[in-house]
């Protein structure tokens, strides 16, 4: 039997109208239920960032979300299948959305971790053989399942620290068949309920081929692009000096266009390279790194509706220019924050590190860096159903170890994640 949860008394955040007493239609069961969330942070556009409701409720009906909002106005049904989560006061925010990772790969690089402690750089490494050119022999070499299995523990990983979305690069493969093995891996993981929804896109403009660069360029546009289109939602290229230029670039955004595949670009990270330009003219759905992008490049990404994502902790390892989020939001265009994880620039599954780090090197505040790690990342995969906390949308929700939203960035290192709801089901305990 069905038991009534408090009466409505108030619209609240997306409580609806207030019912007509007397003439109440029957409230939705809730399959999930949190009560008593000390701060509940929405991502409502029409409160102050990041949205907070304190006092609140939040309620799934499947894997949406039935109620978010002050627990005065909570109005739905309890019955015998409901997951009840008390909180216990704590804050509750929306699921992490990463929108650029390069999840699958196999092999490790931790001595050129050190080399580059030592002094050396990116180029040095690449000439020396290591770098990309590693992890690109390694990853060729595994099967759809070595691949998968690498990739779980770090997306188990990322779930722990609040990932509820991420994004997975192909892109070490080089060869058709084996960034075609990539794109299932990541779609294998996808399919698991106890981790991340997973949205991927196909790299195959990454590091530079070994054999004739027109003649792989060629492969890509009239067999890479076919065949990996029903595997991707997305497809990307590294445009930067020493890598793919911007004409080869375009050609592959537009090619991809046929194919019912996304634009994205690696943009102007390392320098000042033309690729946020790129991007705005194919209009893309994102530029990601910026860190030598102008303010001329991020205005015409405002323009073109094209979200910044920022990947500091990339920025970090490299030692560059920090990145833009100030000027970025200046500009007038979306910013998110994602991870970049990856075994070269970046071996981070820590969304909640991105949002430290976005408040402490890119010039964002603490409420935008959660916006931007939530439904800035959504924005930046092109996905409207989630990275807020509002009816309607996907319930991926996080309930934190903590009473205060603002500790995910200030407790530096730490997890601040205590249960991960995912789709409406609470995946981590
Ligand atoms: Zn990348």
């Amino acid at each position: 039997m069905a038991a009534r949860r408090r009466m409505a008394t108030g619209g609240g955040i997306g409580g609806g109208q207030p019912g007509v007493t007397g003439e109440r239609k029957p409230a939705v069961v809730a399959s999930l239920l949190v009560t008593n969330i000390g701060q509940l942070v929405t991502g409502d556009p029409r409160l102050p960032a990041p949205g907070v409701v304190e006092g609140a409720a939040l309620a799934a009906s499947g894997d949406r979300i039935a109620y978010a909002g002050p627990t005065s106005g909570l109005d739905v049904a309890t019955g015998p299948d409901t997951i009840e989560v008390d909180a216990h006061g704590a804050a509750v925010i929306p699921g992490f959305v990463d929108a650029h990772t390069h999840l699958v790969w196999l092999g490790e690089r931790s001595e050129e971790y050190a080399l580059r402690a030592g002094g050396a750089s990116y180029e040095e490494i690449a000439e020396k053989g290591g770098g990309i050119r590693s992890t690109v022999a390694a990853t060729a070499a595994g099967t759809v399942e070595d691949l998968a299995t690498a990739a779980r523990e770090r997306a188990r990983r990322m779930l722990r620290l609040g990932t509820t979305t991420v994004e997975i690069k192909s892109g070490y493969g080089q060869s058709l068949e084996a960034e075609l093995r990539q794109l299932r891996a990541a779609r294998a993981l996808g399919e698991q309920a106890d981790l991340p929804d997973v949205v991927t896109t196909y790299l195959p403009l990454h590091g530079l081929p070994d054999g004739d660069r027109v003649e792989y360029l060629e492969g890509v546009l009239h067999e890479g692009l076919r065949a990996a289109a029903p595997l991707a939602g997305f497809v990307d290229c590294f445009c930067e000096t020493g890598a793919w230029g911007v004409d080869e670039c375009e050609r592959l955004l537009v090619a991809a266009r046929e194919h019912g595949l996304r634009a994205k670009v690696h943009a102007d990270q390392r320098s000042h390279s033309g690729g946020s330009a790129l991007a705005a003219r194919v209009g893309a759905v994102s530029a990601d790194h910026l860190d030598h992008a102008d303010d001329e490049d991020l205005r015409a990404l405002a323009v073109a509706g094209v979200a910044g994502v920022l990947l500091p902790g990339a920025s970090m390892v490299l030692g560059g220019a920090p990145p833009p989020g100030r000027r970025l939001l200046e500009a007038g265009a979306t910013v998110a924050l994602a991870t970049d994880c990856n075994p070269g620039t970046c071996w981070c599954e820590s969304m909640p590190l991105m949002v430290a780090l976005g408040v402490a090197t890119a010039g964002l505040t603490p409420a935008e860096a959660l916006t931007a790690a939530t439904a800035g990342g959504a924005a930046a995969l092109g996905l409207s159903d989630r990275g807020r906390l509002l009816p309607g949308l996907r319930c991926d929700a996080l309930v934190l170890e903590t009473p205060r939203w603002l500790d995910v960035g200030y407790h530096l290192g730490a997890n601040p994640v205590a249960q991960v709801i995912a789709a409406g089901r609470l995946v981590r305990r």
